[in-house]
């Protein structure tokens, strides 16, 4: 495939932004080459600056579950629009997608929107603190909640008293107060807690991971946490920002059947429009200002726009619960067509899925947290990227990301993408 004006674009952009991208991962820099500029999309499918039609297996990391330019969510945008795209003051539509939230998710009563998935995660965090009173939070290595200071911690020795920041900028202080566990190792966390007595907050986790590849906790690792969490008086937030609303209606809490304290939202609550959330029993709620103590605001948070297209994305999902169902049944396809057309071909590999999330590891043998993820082989998956790209299959440019089905691929879709891998593989 030609990507002459996606190169173009690109020089021009990183002149006058940093890196030419707006958010790193989109730079290619994992993978090599330069990234692809999308004109726009269509159901299952990008249509790049050069002309090229690439099933898309990104879909905007998430949130396009129903595929690009979903008609109901369209119109209701471009409806909207026409009435004033901000006010900075209440809309009913804002109580019509909160209540309809609150009816799909367990165990919560009220939700709060904001613009990301970092604020929400931020936001629940600092609740969290200023509802127990302690400072001190725990984060599992590998998980990511957002660019927020307190998540950019790294794992590394030593690591379990005291976080060391990985990313300049990030305070030594800020850093003490974030502890990191282990994914998947329960002992591990409990020895965190009681190493720091009386001091934690929250634990805040991917309930499913996703952000070093897909990752599903170990039968009895959220259950173990929800216990420790109810032992020593500490909250437990579920990070749903890439698994609400995709993996079951009401999440990981509704599938596998644990409660989390606050669960936090992003993505596909936003139907491709900048959202996030983040919602809890009352009681936790009730702390958030104008009623209580804990600051949170946002000049641009509900507004009209994002919405109107959370809500008709959302409304869509509850309509047709058969969905979730149809979306596990063709990654599950998928899966096994992938796996088969790599055995054929000798390539040693690891494939994780859960419900409509899936990642392909090469060399790694089981993946269960962030080291056994890293163990994976970056350059077979480089040329593994690369290849199906020249296919016209777009997966995500880093070993580390989940690819998200969307409810757009047909099975036709599906077979080229296999058809796509049988070729690469040989290649390998
Ligand atoms: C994407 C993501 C975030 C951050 O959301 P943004 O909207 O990018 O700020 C937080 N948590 C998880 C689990 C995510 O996948």
């Amino acid at each position: 495939m030609i990507y002459k004006r996606s190169s173009a674009l690109f020089a021009a952009a990183q002149k006058v932004i940093p890196g030419g991208v707006n958010s790193p991962v989109r730079a290619f820099k994992a993978v090599g080459g330069d990234p692809i500029f999308v004109k726009e999309a269509k159901g299952a499918y990008l249509y790049d600056e050069d002309g090229n039609r690439l099933i898309d297996y990104i879909n905007s990391w998430g949130p396009m579950i129903l595929g690009h330019a979903h008609p109901p969510v369209v119109n209701a945008v471009v409806e909207k629009a026409k009435k004033g795209t901000s006010f900075g003051m209440p809309t009913e539509i804002e109580t019509q997608i909160a209540e309809l939230a609150v009816s799909m998710v367990p165990n919560i009563d009220k939700i709060r929107f904001v613009n990301s998935g970092t604020e929400a995660c931020m936001s629940a965090v600092r609740l969290a603190r200023g509802y127990t009173q302690k400072d001190k939070i725990i984060k599992f290595a590998g998980c990511y909640h957002g660019h927020s200071d307190s998540f950019l911690i790294q794992a590394g020795s030593g690591a379990v008293t005291f976080g060391s920041p990985n990313s300049p900028g990030v305070t030594k202080g800020t850093a003490q107060d974030t502890l990191l566990a282990r994914y998947n190792d329960l002992d591990h966390v409990e020895r965190i807690i009681t190493s720091n007595k009386g001091e934690i907050a929250c634990i805040i986790i991917e309930p499913v991971a996703g952000n070093m590849g897909c990752i599903p906790p170990v039968k009895g690792f959220l259950e173990g946490l929800r216990a420790l969490c109810d032992e020593h008086d500490v909250l437990l937030i579920f990070d749903e920002v890439m698994t609400g609303f995709r993996l079951a209606r009401g999440g990981v809490q509704e599938l596998l059947g644990v409660d989390a304290d606050i669960v936090t939202f992003g993505k596909v609550i936003g139907g491709g429009l900048p959202v996030g959330a983040f919602a809890a029993r009352e009681e936790i709620m009730n702390h958030l200002a104008p009623l209580g103590p804990v600051y949170q605001a946002g000049t641009l948070s509900g507004n009209p726009l994002a919405m109107a297209a959370g809500l008709a994305m959302l409304t869509e999902l509850n309509n047709n619960q058969g969905i979730f169902t149809s979306l596990a049944d063709k990654t599950e396809y998928l899966h096994t067509g992938i796996a088969k057309a790599l055995k054929e071909n000798n390539i040693t590999h690891t494939i994780n899925r859960l419900g409509s999330m899936i990642s392909v590891h090469f060399d790694a043998g089981a993946v269960v947290d962030f080291d056994t993820a890293a163990n994976g082989n970056n350059e077979t998956f480089k040329k593994f990227f690369h290849g199906m790209l020249d296919n016209g299959i777009y997966i995500a440019p880093s070993a580390f990301e989940t690819w998200f089905i969307t409810e757009a691929l047909t099975y036709e879709d599906l077979d080229e993408t296999i058809a796509a891998v049988q070729k690469v593989a040989k290649t390998l």
